[in-house]
């Protein structure tokens, strides 16, 4: 088993999302659960962002213990020594410094050229440094830059002493096979790499983001940047539960292990979406309401008789409440009559089918069958 280690960056990339602001007593809380739950490393925030930013990291730093707790900063040193302040009180403080490295993000966005461009980022590890001793280089577009460009970067990280360096595909413009590819070119043309911390950050433009963060482990990255249900700028970030619970499901493809509690990620899951709005779709993987629930009648059945029919792994892994087996006019027989088990009923295999077949016509209307409806379809059966 490969070790890996899970940097949560809900509070930060994850919050940057359109309307997901997050109050400064809810972050701690939030904090407190990604403790819990066993990531390495909270990024708590942008402290250069504003005051309650910084008192909120601040917070966090003083509060949880046993994790690391890092703040990001741009190459600015207004933004470093805000964020070097912020996590001061930290069990183990990080900065993390955010570096453009596509042409497009340093001619556009910072006006550099691609050598004032590494010696701003030297310099901006240099003064991080002063005030924290471990730096991480998020290397922001990196899936979009020239590839010998990104291999300066890298030594240049290096060489100026920093402890991490993790590839951004800030945009989510990557395939697996391409983050196989830049990881396998950077660790060939730097092979100090093999010293430091590497990471892979990976967003879901294309739906890729959880697949792209395991090719980054398979091709050497020992860190992996995500977020709680996936919140974070457009499509979102990668997915801490799914890739957690991938590895845990699939450890024949994906031998890598982290220090999660599997079995925490429902209630925090809840805790982010009620906190953010940002409800979590039905659908959702791992964390979706959907997930456990079953309606059709073929798969009800499979299920009443073996789990594994069609679930891969059983609710207890993530600490969701339980199965459902909700009767809808998909549903048959033997879900249904395991539902009015469940209430206490019996029933006689001919009221039961008559029952079936009023579900179906109710079931036209409502997509799902509620106890008080059933129950109420089940007075107006006939009498016998
Ligand atoms: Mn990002």
């Amino acid at each position: 088993m490969i070790p890996f280690e899970i940097y949560d960056t809900t509070l930060r990339d994850g919050e940057q999302a359109p309307g997901a602001a997050i109050s400064a007593g809810k972050k701690l809380e939030i904090a407190v659960g990604l403790t819990a739950l066993g990531v390495d490393t909270i990024e708590a925030g942008f402290a250069a962002a504003s005051l309650t930013d910084c008192q909120s990291i601040d917070n966090i730093a003083r509060n949880c213990r046993g994790v690391r707790v890092s703040a990001f900063a741009r190459t600015k040193l207004s933004d470093i020594e805000a964020a070097a302040n912020a996590v001061r009180k930290a069990e183990h403080p990080r900065i993390i410094l955010v570096m453009p490295v596509s042409d497009l993000h340093i001619r556009c966005k910072l006006g550099l050229s691609r050598e004032d461009a590494l010696a701003l980022l030297s310099q901006s590890i240099h003064d991080a440094r002063k005030g924290c001793a471990e730096v991480e280089v998020i290397a922001e577009d990196a899936t979009r830059s020239d590839e010998q460009f990104l291999h300066a970067v890298a030594q240049t990280a290096v060489g100026a002493g920093a402890f991490a360096l993790t590839i951004a595909d800030t945009v989510g413009y990557a395939t697996p096979e391409d983050i196989g590819q830049t990881f396998q070119g950077l660790f060939t043309a730097v092979p100090e790499l093999s010293e430091i911390m590497v990471g892979i950050h990976c967003h879901d433009d294309l739906g890729l983001a959880t697949v792209n963060s395991l090719a980054g482990v398979r091709a050497g990255a020992r860190q992996v940047h995500c977020t709680i249900n996936g919140i974070g700028e457009r499509a979102g970030n990668a997915s801490l539960e799914e890739i957690v619970v991938a590895t845990r499901v699939r450890p024949d493809r994906y031998p890598y292990q982290c220090n999660i509690k599997p079995e925490n990620l429902w209630s925090l899951s809840q805790l982010v979406a009620e906190t953010t709005g940002f409800v979590v779709a039905a659908n959702k993987a791992i964390v979706g309401s959907n997930v456990f629930s079953h309606g059709s009648g073929m798969h009800q059945d499979g299920i009443l008789k073996a789990q594994e029919t069609y679930e891969i792994f059983p609710p207890q892994l993530v600490g969701a409440p339980g199965r459902q087996l909700p009767v809808t006019r998909h549903s048959g027989r033997k879900g249904l009559a395991a539902r009015i088990a469940g209430l206490g009923i019996e029933i006689e295999e001919t009221r039961l089918q008559m029952l079936m077949d009023n579900v179906k016509e109710a079931g036209l209307n409502s997509a799902i069958i509620g106890d008080v409806e059933l129950l109420s379809l089940l007075r107006r059966l006939p009498k016998h």
